[in-house]
């Protein structure tokens, strides 16, 4: 298998993020405690981002009866990815697939008048791939997947509007990620009958697709054989360490699983109408979006996401106590701080060992006397001795902004 000096799998090991068992299965990783702290971070900013959008959060479980399967359309056209079905009290059960049929279930439990949409529903859940053997992994390809998606339940009016304020959503993430977009991919159906819906629905969400990519002024290509089975959609291209490309992102238009499901609204007119769902996700799995942040940043991830973000520095044993009382006051204000005693070695190899820590503070006698910390930073640059408040709310602000610049100016 190849591998490069960013290969997420290597460096996975390497940086205790993930790792895998083979008495849990062949793509079923599990997080590490560093990797875990990046894998929240990431969900964190996602749902703190859909709040801001107008987003409600649901949860659901991750099995289905088999029949919900077959009304969504999955089990005619997708079932060779999906694990077969276990039997559970005469009764059919699978995991889940894709979230979408669950949400269409938790739309329709309720009645709904125009004036609610657009309905903005999401979920970080996890969902199941039945992938062969040979083509696992590292995070890239596993056959558990936590997803983040999310459902807008909207009349075909606001649908445009809707694609377009994702893909807005998709590119501020990627900045405060620091992702970057290799192409905008529109994926059509291609031949082989593997397409659910009449081809009046597809032409016609097609055309609001491109409508969308547009309008957002972003260069395109069109490619057939890509769509979901439900519908086209707009595939966010990244391309990984070995210059792999995948989709990380995606927005998808929807008029088969609101038929299938029989959703409805009303409308102002007092009849009842259907709504169309647009499927969107702003990093996509979570698993394949911290494979591409550990390869994009070689484990230096951007402070917000770093699963250790300050390391405090004693020069000897005497300042170890005050050092400790200054990691103490960085884990209250929210970081991920620690305190590295002289225990583990010279001050220049605990620099060394905590070189991937955005912030690193040295406390010598002078520093510890006065409350001051002086700061090294993660390219190289120090910092002047500065008050230990000012410099954790320096470093609290870059975090809660997102910042993927160490330090302002
Ligand atoms: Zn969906």
């Amino acid at each position: 298998m190849e591998t490069t000096a960013h290969d997420h799998r290597r460096l996975g090991r390497e940086l205790d993020l993930f790792d895998t068992d083979p008495l849990i299965g062949s793509g079923l990783p599990y997080w590490l405690p560093d990797g875990a702290a990046v894998r929240h971070a990431v969900e964190e900013y996602v749902r703190e981002e859909e709040r801001r959008a107008g987003y409600r959060h649901v949860a659901s479980p991750v099995l289905g009866k088999r029949e919900l399967y077959e009304i969504s359309g999955h089990w005619a056209h997708f079932s060779e990815d999906m694990f077969p079905p276990m039997e559970v009290g005469g009764e059919q059960v699978v995991l889940r697939p894709s979230l979408c049929p669950h949400h269409a279930l938790i739309y329709r439990s309720r009645g709904h008048s125009y004036r609610e949409l657009p309905l903005r529903m999401a979920e970080l859940g996890g969902m199941y791939r039945a992938e062969l053997s040979g083509v696992l992994g590292g995070l890239t390809r596993v056959r558990a997947i936590q997803l983040n998606d999310a459902h807008i339940f909207c009349t075909l009016d606001q649908v445009a509007d809707e694609a377009e304020a994702a893909l807005a959503m998709i590119r501020r993430a990627y900045a405060a990620l620091g992702l970057t977009v290799a192409r905008y991919r529109l994926s059509l159906a291609g031949g082989g009958g593997k397409y659910a819906g009449a081809p009046e629905m597809w032409r016609r969400a097609e055309a609001l697709l491109r409508e969308v990519l547009d309008r957002a002024g972003v260069r395109y290509e069109a490619v057939e054989g890509e769509a979901a089975f439900y519908g086209p959609k707009i595939d966010v291209q990244v391309v990984d360490g070995a210059g792999r490309e995948a989709t990380l992102s995606t927005v998808q238009v929807d008029f088969h699983q609101p038929e299938r499901f029989d959703l409805g609204y009303v409308g102002p007119d007092g009849a009842r109408h259907r709504p169309v769902m647009v499927h969107r996700s702003i990093v996509g799995s979570v698993e394949r979006a911290v494979a591409q942040l550990i390869e994009v940043h070689g484990g230096a991830f951007p402070a917000w996401l770093a699963p250790r973000q300050l390391v405090v520095l004693p020069v000897s044993d005497a300042e170890l106590p005050a050092a400790e009382r200054l990691a103490r006051r960085a884990v209250d204000l929210g970081l991920r701080a620690e305190a590295h005693d002289p225990g583990r070695g010279s001050l220049g190899s605990r620099i060394r060992a905590a070189r991937l820590v955005p912030y690193q503070a040295v406390v010598g006698a002078a520093e510890a006397a006065t409350d001051a910390v002086a700061l090294r930073l993660r390219d190289g640059r120090r910092l002047p001795p500065r008050p230990a408040d000012e410099a954790l709310h320096e470093i609290t602000a870059l975090v809660a902004a997102h910042s993927t610049e160490l330090w302002p100016g």
